[in-house]
């Protein structure tokens, strides 16, 4: 199968085009390195050389994306504007990303008639404090002064958007949310927690735990978000359906810092840093993320293989091997 892969080069994306290729299909990737980077990638040129296609651009050029829609089979629609800071930071472009990007994605697949999965993100649910998070919750977001929210509600808008084609023209189209995913090469740049505190322990510098610690997320290994995407858009019964993807063990960023020190052997102290320091007045956490998984988990038999412990033994052996470079 030829598999088309929008933020192909980023986090989430690199993994996915690397399972394919293992599996002897051919990837297309169109990334514009927003986020996303050619070292990500790099390792796979050389033996997948006739099998996998990199185009450096943005989605929201649409002849090249008529191109790339047409020649797939199957789309997994991950480019966004991503990362709490990222978004703060890219007020606008991430605004318009991830609204007219996907815009052209489903418009694309639809013409063509392509099975397609959209990347959403926990954030839809906005500032819960029950859990587990199931897919019929109400959302509850903060005003729109707090520009975190942007990024939920315009993923929302993406999920609209994809459901809305599926009642309308039967588009094949499956939406994941997304809840927060850890693994080699995830940057700490764009504000993901785990890289942050991996690398800070490895340096055996304080470790910048926002708040008071007590906010609570659970964690996902990469391979498990690939094994469900890959199961995710082939199976009919998910068309027109959206799914939360997640992982199991909830834990306070508080202790996920004390075990980050342990697991490193590292000196480091933890230092609270209010969040308007670290983001500015306008900014609300999310206090609470944890995922119900028993929709996908009906649908695939998701079962994340990876739990927490192995999570940072993953991440730390990757960074402690980068940090040397
Ligand atoms: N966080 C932290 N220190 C950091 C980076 C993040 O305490 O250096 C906190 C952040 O405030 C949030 C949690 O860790 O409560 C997860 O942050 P991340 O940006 O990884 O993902 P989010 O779930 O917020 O999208």
């Amino acid at each position: 199968m030829r598999i088309l892969i929008t933020g192909g080069a980023g986090f989430i994306g690199s993994h996915l085009a690397e399972a394919y290729l293992e599996n002897g299909d051919e990837v297309y990737i169109i990334d514009d390195l927003s986020t996303g980077s050619l070292d990500n990638i790099v390792h796979l040129r050389e033996p997948y050389r006739k099998k996998l296609f990199v185009h450096v651009d943005t989605i929201m050029s649409r002849n090249m994306m008529l191109e790339l829609v047409g020649t797939c089979d199957v789309v997994h629609h991950l480019a966004a504007a991503v990362g709490v800071e990222y978004i703060l930071d890219n007020p606008l472009a991430s605004i318009t990303t991830n609204i007219q990007g996907t815009e052209i994605v489903l418009e694309l697949c639809n013409k063509f008639k392509k099975r397609v999965l959209i990347a959403s993100t926990s954030e839809v649910y906005g500032k819960h404090m029950h859990a587990p998070l199931v897919e019929t919750d109400n959302i509850i977001y903060g005003p729109s002064s707090k520009f975190r929210w942007s990024y939920a509600a315009s993923k929302l808008m993406d999920e609209f958007m994809a459901l809305a084609y599926f009642r309308t023209t039967g588009l094949q189209v499956t939406v994941a949310r997304l809840f927060n995913t850890v693994g080699p090469r995830q940057t700490g740049s764009y504000g993901m927690v785990i890289p942050r505190l991996v690398k800070q322990a490895l340096r055996n510098e304080p470790l910048t735990v926002y708040g008071d610690g007590n906010q609570t997320r659970t964690f996902t290994d990469v391979s498990d978000v690939v094994w469900a995407f890959m199961r995710m858009v082939e199976n009919k019964e998910a068309f027109g359906q959206v799914f939360n993807v997640g992982g199991i063990e909830e834990v306070s960023i508080l202790n996920l810092a004390k075990r980050i020190i342990e697991a490193c052997g590292s000196s480091s102290q933890i230092q609270f840093i209010p969040y308007d320091k670290a983001f500015g007045k306008d900014f609300e956490d999310m206090q609470r993320r944890v995922p119900g998984i028993e929709k996908i988990a009906n649908l695939t038999g998701f079962d994340p293989k990876a739990d927490l412990d192995v999570i940072l033994t993953k991440v730390i052996r990757y960074m402690r091997s980068h940090l040397k470079e």
